[in-house]
């Protein structure tokens, strides 16, 4: 099964990395595909999800906390403003925080709540400009903003490499810039790429079409 074949590549990407066996965590991508597949990898006792939607997950998500108690779920994708106390509410970690007027919003937000997901600052490290995340020249400055300014807690830093580049240099600067900062998250890594990115320090690595079969064409990525 594809789970369990990912989770032993990950487990051996551990091992040739000098790093613990289970210190790298596994987010199923879930975004798009059925329910059924999804029930599936629950089944087998998988509990840490990826959405790249908010509204997606709203829709999928509550009901399947219900049956599975212990469930996480990660938003991956880009956050709007207006849709921040929903997110929020859902999702235990936030991989996309990536400008002022967000980390204000979220700011606000865990102030009535009381409580914060995880947060993640996602880096534009190839700088291409249809692409969400801080420019790596703004990183410093916008965690110390996230901090001091918004009081976040931040957790690490996370990354899409361009296309058609080797994702390696960017994870190889990605941890570089979260080592500066003395962050220890490094979300990165995707179904073709995982085993590069734990190579290079990721703790949470994104795997969607690996585990449960490629997406519908066309839609969501
Ligand atoms: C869809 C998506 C993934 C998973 O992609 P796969 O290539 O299917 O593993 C990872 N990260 C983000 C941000 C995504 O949107």
């Amino acid at each position: 099964m594809a789970l369990l074949d990912i989770q032993q590549r990950i487990s051996a990407a551990e091992v040739k990395a000098s790093r613990p066996v289970g210190s790298v965590q596994l987010i199923a991508v879930s975004k798009v595909q059925p329910n059924e597949r999804v029930v599936e990898v629950l089944q087998q006792g998988h509990r840490l999800f990826g959405e790249n939607r908010v509204q997606e997950a709203a829709g999928k998500w509550p009901d399947f906390r219900i049956a599975y108690r212990d469930v996480q779920v990660h938003l991956i994708g880009p956050l709007q403003t207006n849709k921040v106390n929903q997110a929020v509410e859902l999702f235990d970690a936030i991989h996309t925080v990536d400008r002022q007027k967000l980390a204000k919003k979220l700011a606000d937000a865990v102030q009535k709540r009381g409580e914060c997901p995880e947060l993640f600052i996602q880096v534009n490290t190839g700088e291409e400009p249809q692409k969400a995340g801080v420019l790596p020249a703004e990183v410093d400055s916008f965690v110390k903003t996230c901090r001091e300014t918004y009081d976040l807690k931040i957790a690490g830093l996370m990354v899409i490499p361009p296309m058609n580049e080797e994702p390696s240099l960017h994870f190889a600067l990605l941890a570089k810039m979260a080592v500066r900062n003395g962050l220890s998250g490094l979300s990165m890594g995707m179904s073709s790429d995982f085993e590069r990115a734990i190579a290079l320090g990721a703790t949470h690595v994104r795997v969607g079409s690996a585990i449960f079969g490629e997406r519908v064409a066309g839609v969501n990525l």
